[in-house]
């Protein structure tokens, strides 16, 4: 067996081994013994070839209990926690939600944190939204939809589904249109479902990637007050972070309820839907895999299943697409450093991925998650030759189809 730093470091209170012995806390994370320094993780990273320390290199300096060195540099920050390295590891190491979470959770104690993060954070905490919006605007982009959406607080019944919107379809011009798509659909096949409006809270789920364990708990803990308030048989999430976090990270904090992407609800009701997806949409449509929808859950078939169901798309792929999606760059707090990424990189990933949509001659690149329509859409405003390429959510493509 590979040696790892607890057979090295001196029985002192080393910072490399405290760090270590954190790292084993997380599961599986003992799996980090057998590190074999192969460098496939550095190799896979999107940002790997401008990290100082990826994380087969992390796990080098940390043998050598010289970890500090690694609290120095800034270049853990352009981490986007896409899962890459942790799909390929031959060791199984869970890099992404342990090394690469547990480093950032230290650079900000040491309060090494890129300005623009630290803004988004604040927003998060103070407002419970990592915009900065007002927690009472919350629902304000359901208004004027018939009929009304229920608010769980102001309807006195149970419901079949709680809708848990997210930040950015919440707030984001851009992305509450797919939610009033979302809308559209789940009243068209009778749905009854709430949202909790004011009283829902980010998610949380980039913030504790980005480091930000205690206000990820914080903000998950007014969520499951919240929950706990109503009754409902299942949660469906726009967001994959959300469906993440509800998934994987809030059952740890003692809320447990059963969780799917809208996109698994949607393929699940297939028989239903299908009578009404009466419009063909004449289109050469590529899915872009969200890594917190696809690498780090495995959902992969339910929205290309969707997409095959309307008609007249087309479905391609790219070459990167399902486990070795590229990232959009959004990830584990991107969506709030694309000021510090691009001064270091000089490339945007969300570029990259448009640039893979109009190769494979692409007229729609179907999205499903909130952060990537804005960024693929602002992408394809810089990248040569994007400028016919839509970019839509499968819950706008499934309206489309639909007669008005
Ligand atoms: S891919 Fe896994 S085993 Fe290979 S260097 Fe990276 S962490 Fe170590
Ligand atoms: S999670 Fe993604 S961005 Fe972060 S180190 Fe791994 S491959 Fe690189």
């Amino acid at each position: 067996m590979a040696a790892f730093v607890s057979d090295t470091a001196p029985e002192s209170s080393s910072f490399s081994k405290t760090f270590y012995d954190s790292l084993l806390e997380v599961p599986e994370g003992e799996h980090l013994r057998t590190c074999l320094q192969c460098g496939t993780c550095s190799g896979v990273c999107p940002f790997g070839y401008l990290m100082e320390f990826p994380p087969g290199r992390m796990i080098s300096y940390l043998r050598a209990d010289i970890f500090d060195k690694v609290m120095d540099s800034e270049s853990v920050w352009m981490c986007v926690s896409c899962y890459a390295c942790t799909q390929v590891c031959p060791s199984k190491i869970p890099l992404t939600p342990g090394l690469m979470t547990r480093a950032k959770e230290e650079l900000l104690l040491a309060g090494n944190i890129p300005k623009e993060l630290q803004s988004a954070l604040e927003n998060s905490q103070r407002y419970g939204n990592p915009l900065g919006e007002s927690p009472r605007k919350r629902a304000n982009w359901a208004k004027g939809l018939d009929p009304e959406v229920a608010i769980m607080r102001k309807i006195d019944r149970p419901v079949d589904i709680l809708w848990f919107v997210g930040d950015y379809p919440s707030y984001h011009p851009r992305v509450q249109l797919a939610s009033r798509a979302l809308v559209q659909i789940l009243n068209v096949l009778d749905i009854d479902f709430g949202i909790l409006g004011p009283e829902e809270n980010s998610d949380a789920d980039s913030q504790r990637l980005a480091g930000e364990r205690g206000l990820f708990e914080m903000l998950a803990e007014k969520n499951g007050q919240a929950l706990s308030k109503y009754q409902f048989n299942e949660i469906i999430t726009t967001d994959p972070h959300a469906y993440n976090a509800l998934r994987n990270e809030y059952p740890g904090l003692g809320i447990s309820h059963p969780v799917r992407h809208y996109t698994q609800f949607l393929a699940d009701r297939l028989d239903q839907l299908l009578p009404l997806l009466t419009q063909e949409v004449k289109a050469k449509v590529t899915f872009h895999d969200p890594c917190y929808l696809g690498r780090a859950n495995g959902v992969y078939d339910e929205p290309r299943t969707l997409l095959e169901a309307i008609p007249g798309i087309k479905l391609v792929e790219m070459q990167h697409n399902r486990s070795t999606s590229l990232c959009c760059g959004g990830g584990g707090g991107g969506m709030w450093l694309d000021g510090f990424q691009w001064e270091k990189a000089h490339v945007r990933l969300s570029e990259w991925r448009v640039r893979e949509a109009i190769s494979v001659d692409a007229d729609v690149l179907a999205v499903a998650c909130p952060y990537e329509s804005p960024r693929f859409e602002d992408a394809a405003k810089m990248v040569e030759g994007a400028g016919q390429l839509r970019v839509k959510d499968i819950a706008e493509l499934l309206v489309d189809a639909m007669e008005d």
